[in-house]
């Protein structure tokens, strides 16, 4: 215990695991962060698979920490969702995509989708749809030009909840996208019945279309029965010319990865619009 002015003194670090003080600490640095808004996004193109023509982007956002830097999401979006500060983040990433939708709009540039990701406790508990309509209005966005990604673990659950959620979303005139597809339970029947557009297949199966036969039938089972169910069908994580060969050989509709160009800051994301064609 440590004396705290005038005689009186605190145990609470004594009873508190070590842990706990990290974590508590830690979401207090968020907390912070999101006050100072230190939040930025990036933005990764997504292209067709036959022509390299930029289809859309992904917004991904990044903490720019004061002291170190660019922090990936992978270090604070597990403790915002664990916190529920998560939802407040979230909003402030929706917010961001349709401000800056609008500024290249005013700029005059040839503009291209975004699709923004939204945490399972996001889609849960955090009036997606409100905030989308109210940013959508407040920035003069066409609904076509926004997507959301899902992940599995969101249409997890009871079916006529989340289908009366998904209803809600695609009502605004959004595209609706599973994110990670084939990390969790969903079968591609459930997601037709769904109604998604666009299927994102985890870099998982991607890596494996380097190494032989298996992966390749994987996938390419994946793309025919997406492509009769009529959903798009991207590729996630492609880092190499032969997964992209391999991809146009098996008529995967579009693909994402650092083979085509890293997530980038706004202004190289400007860039690659009027370029186009990325390959
Ligand atoms: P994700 O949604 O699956 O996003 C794709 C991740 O893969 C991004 O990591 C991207 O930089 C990375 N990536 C793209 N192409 C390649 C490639 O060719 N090779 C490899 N090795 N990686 C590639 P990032 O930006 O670090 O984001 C990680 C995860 O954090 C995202 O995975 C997403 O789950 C989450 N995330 C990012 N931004 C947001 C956000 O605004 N909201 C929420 N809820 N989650 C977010
Ligand atoms: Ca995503
Ligand atoms: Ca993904
Ligand atoms: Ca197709």
């Amino acid at each position: 215990a440590k004396a705290a002015g005038k005689g009186r003194y605190h145990f609470y670090q004594s009873h508190l695991s070590d842990s706990l003080v990290l974590r508590i600490n830690r979401e207090q640095a968020l907390r912070l962060a999101i006050e100072r808004d230190e939040f930025v996004l990036h933005y990764q193109p997504r292209v067709d698979t036959a022509t390299g023509r930029l289809s859309s982007m992904e917004a991904l956002v990044r903490w720019m920490h004061p002291e170190r830097g660019l922090v990936p999401p992978l270090e604070f979006i597990p403790i915002a969702e664990d916190t529920g500060l998560i939802l407040t983040l979230g909003r402030l990433v929706i917010e961001k995509s349709c401000a800056q939708l609008a500024q290249w709009k005013a700029q005059g540039l040839p503009v291209v989708p975004v699709s923004i990701n939204v945490s399972a406790l996001q889609f849960n508990e955090g009036n997606v749809r409100e905030i989308l309509a109210a940013c959508m209005d407040e920035h003069g966005i066409d609904p076509s030009l926004i997507g959301v990604e899902l992940t599995e673990s969101c249409m997890a659950g009871d079916d006529e909840k989340v289908s009366g959620e998904l209803d809600g979303l695609r009502s605004l005139g959004v595209k609706l996208l599973v994110d990670d597809f084939g990390t969790g339970y969903s079968s591609l029947s459930q997601l037709q019945r769904l109604n998604v557009d666009v299927l994102k297949v985890d870099r998982a199966f991607t890596v494996t279309l380097d190494h032989g036969e298996e992966g390749k039938a994987l996938f390419k089972a994946i793309v025919s029965m997406a492509d009769a169910l009529d959903i798009c069908i991207v590729a996630e994580g492609v880092e190499t010319a032969e997964q992209l060969s391999v991809l146009q050989a098996l008529d995967c509709d579009e693909v994402q990865g650092h083979f085509v160009s890293k997530p980038v800051p706004e202004g190289e994301m400007a860039a690659l619009m009027l370029k186009r064609f990325l390959f």
